[in-house]
């Protein structure tokens, strides 16, 4: 073994080898001064490794059989167990400590000192040990303090090394995000801006115009709310119409994208166009064919009346009847082609709907078919047009009627801006289920089937939801659902 070269206190805390010559080499030379420096016939230094486990990465003098790598398991042996007391300490006879009995003691050494290295925050990343020969005074307390000091330059080197490795892997994950970042953003058919918490834009921004102004007002709105949202901004001078998105920055601030949907925007009003044109046809060819049947009727019975004036009373009432018929269906045909203007007031649901119940009650009687209400209290108003609502509840209670046979039931029940009508009539199979809401789907010979078709377009108008069940033989429940309207 070569001399040890002269060691001072002070080059014990020399860190230019680490910065020079790296982690490893500087944990070695400092080892070597401190076996020096503290006359240790054996030093070694156990740190912790990324998996935890704490093991041998340098030794030097009569530890060097000893294999690097060799791990501590912690609580046995001296140094397992200074690491999990994280008390430094010093052993003057290592054949009598009860600590070194499971330790394999070899005759030579005569005293040791163990000391944790202890992070900042109290982190534990391992220990040195060294240890003295026999004929060697043993280690005092003094020297356990410079040791430990050294301990604490070791533990701050450490945590730096950690520190470095985690920026490092930081700035790694940091730079991959950036470049997925940026191929996200060159897919995204648009522009995409970032605003601050004062809502300037970091760079650029839209062009001016109505987009710049609609995205102004926007990011205003979010920076109060904090709530991602989209809207269309349209151009008439240019005929051209963007979808612009705003999404709050967990930052602060927040991202904006533009995107020019003129041409999907063209196409999809060119879709609607056509429906409606085919919807036209489909209309007219269905009104001609509903209002035929009557005037067959009228046209057969004005006939035989020409024939025959003795049967004057008789044909005239079939003259009347077709003649209801046909208003009927041109009222409801003009119903379902005007546009549908709602005037919404604040009420309860369960008002207006008995109104519509205490009509029926006759019809109901006539034909052997009970009529009961639940209508519940309502604690909030719900806002909705009177009128229409109360003809939802006229077709409802109409198709119910028919649907059911004397003896049967109907009930309709209130509660929170809803109303249902169930009946214990003749159901729907699931064909009639799919298209009940169809314009002109009917199973009645003299059905126009226009009325469910109204009543859909009325909720739709309301914003609220319709629910159908029914099973063939079982009844049918219809519910009706205004909530989200509630006022
Ligand atoms: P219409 O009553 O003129 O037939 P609707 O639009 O009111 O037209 O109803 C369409 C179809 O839905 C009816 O023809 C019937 O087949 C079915 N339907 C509606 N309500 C009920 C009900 N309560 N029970 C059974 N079938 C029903
Ligand atoms: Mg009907």
């Amino acid at each position: 073994m070569k001399s040890p070269e002269p060691v001072g206190l002070s080059s014990l805390f020399e860190l230019s080898t680490l910065q020079k010559e790296g982690m490893e080499v500087w944990l070695d030379v400092t080892l070597e001064r401190c076996a020096t420096w503290f006359r240790a016939s054996g030093a070694t230094l156990f740190l912790k490794d990324r998996d935890g486990e704490v093991r041998l990465k340098s030794k030097t003098g009569h530890q060097s059989k000893v294999p690097l790598g060799t791990a501590i398991v912690k609580g046995e042996g001296i140094a397992g167990t200074v690491l999990g007391t994280g008390e430094p300490r010093i052993i003057g006879d290592p054949h009598s400590d009860p600590m070194l009995k499971v330790a394999a003691v070899r005759d030579e050494i005569a005293s040791s000192m163990v000391i944790p290295i202890i992070g900042m925050a109290g982190e534990e990343f391992g220990i040195i040990n060294l240890s003295r020969s026999a004929g060697e005074e043993s280690f005092c307390a003094v020297d356990l303090d410079q040791a430990a000091q050294v301990a604490a330059t070791i533990a701050m080197a450490v945590s730096n090394a950690i520190l470095f490795d985690l920026t490092q892997s930081t700035m790694i994950t940091l730079d991959r995000k950036a470049e997925e970042l940026k191929a996200v953003l060159s897919c995204v058919a648009g522009s995409v801006y970032v605003f601050s918490s004062n809502g300037c834009f970091e760079k650029g921004g839209p062009d001016s115009g109505p987009v710049l102004d609609e995205a102004t007002r926007a990011i205003e709105t979010l920076l109060v709310t904090r709530e991602s949202h989209d809207f269309k901004v349209t151009d008439p001078k240019s005929d051209k119409t963007w979808l612009v998105h705003v999404a709050p920055l967990v930052s602060g601030g927040g991202v904006l994208t533009v995107q020019d949907i003129t041409s999907i925007q063209k196409s999809q009003d060119e879709t609607a166009r056509l429906r409606r044109l085919a919807e036209i046809g489909q209309m007219s060819a269905a009104i001609a064919h509903e209002l035929r049947n009557p005037l067959t009727g009228i046209k057969g019975s004005a006939e035989l009346l020409r024939q025959d004036p003795a049967l004057a009373a008789d044909f005239a009432s079939i003259i009347l009847d077709e003649s209801l018929r046909m208003e009927r269906l041109c009222n409801e045909f003009l119903e379902i082609s005007k546009p549908l203007k709602l005037s919404l007031k604040p009420g309860k649901l369960s008002k207006t709907v008995q109104r519509v119940i205490d009509l029926w009650g006759p019809e109901y009687a006539a034909k052997g078919v009970e009529l009961r209400a639940d209508l519940g209290t309502e604690s909030v108003n719900t806002s909705f047009d009177e009128a229409k609502v109360e003809q939802i509840a006229h077709n409802l209670l109409r198709n119910s009627l028919e649907a059911t046979e004397a003896g049967g039931e109907v009930v309709v029940e209130t509660s929170e801006g809803r109303f249902s009508v169930q009946d214990t009539g003749l159901g729907m199979d699931s064909e009639t289920k799919q298209r009940l809401f169809s314009p002109f789907f009917t199973t009645k010979s003299n059905g126009t089937g226009l009325g469910l078709c109204n009543v859909r377009r009325i909720i739709d108008a309301h914003g609220g939801r319709v629910d159908v069940r029914s099973e063939t033989g079982q009844g049918t429940r219809i519910e009706i659902n205004l909530r989200d309207n509630a006022a």
